[in-house]
């Protein structure tokens, strides 16, 4: 799961809410940041999310809760890595029961984050570090999965079709900048659009620029602003059609 930090919403925040620390100076606006749990307290969602100066290799970083009316959603995937629990919202009177999700160590332990927050525990640190690069790898790499559905569109796409796709891997810079997330059809990664540094100017296409792959160099990226799903299947159907 994937957030943007919205920064006008800051001021927006109840006031039952200000009395808990929410350090959103540490948020850069618009960035997005990857949701390592998703729990409800004071009767409302927040995020756990690690802030623009969290370091693994610091036993003074932890990851923060913030409240999820802050952001918008770009992805709402549930990690892979999530386990759906229950736990007694503390905050609220009357005490009600509510549906949190986060990896297995943090939901079977009450007092996992306790022991994030003051460093008491070396091992809580290394399993939240754990988790925390599964699920940016995940969020940021990984393909989304396709339903039977999409499965089923996709091997019916016809060349028309993949022909138009291919249209968005040339004279690409705008979309590639305007995209959280780039595809390359040639390697078949998925990656940071922040990670696409190369671009070659096209003379005969108004010497518009296309981008080229930080993995592999191949002029064949998508950005996701083109609208076009990174299913693996539509990206291996690409890959065969362009280069057999
Ligand atoms: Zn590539």
């Amino acid at each position: 799961m994937r957030v943007r930090f919205i920064s006008e919403r800051v001021k927006a925040i109840p006031e039952e809410l200000l009395q808990y620390s929410i350090e959103t100076s540490v948020l850069t606006p618009n960035n997005e940041y990857v949701v390592f749990a998703l729990c409800t307290m004071c009767g409302e969602p927040w995020y756990l999310l690690c802030d623009d100066y969290y370091r693994a290799d610091s036993i003074d970083s932890f990851p923060r809760y913030y409240p999820a009316m802050l952001f918008d959603v770009v992805d709402a995937t549930h990690s892979k890595y999530w386990v759906e629990y229950q736990r007694i919202d503390e905050y609220v009177d009357t005490k009600p029961e509510v549906t949190n999700y986060s990896f297995p160590e943090f939901a079977q332990d009450p007092y996992f984050y306790g022991e994030l927050l003051e460093a008491c525990d070396e091992n809580c640190s290394k399993v939240f570090n754990r988790y925390k690069l599964l699920m940016e790898t995940e969020a940021w790499n990984d393909y989304p999965t396709a339903t039977l559905g999409q499965k089923l569109k996709i091997a019916a796409l016809p060349d028309e079709g993949l022909h138009e796709i291919h249209t968005h891997c040339t004279a690409n810079r705008e979309e590639v900048e305007a995209s959280s997330r780039c595809a390359c059809f040639y390697c078949q990664e998925v990656f940071r659009a922040t990670e696409v540094k190369d671009y070659i100017v096209e003379p005969s296409m108004d010497y518009r620029e296309t981008a080229l792959c930080p993995r592999c160099g191949v002029d064949t990226i998508l950005g996701d602003a083109a609208g076009i799903p990174f299913y693996k299947e539509l990206i291996e159907k690409l890959h065969r059609h362009y280069f057999g």
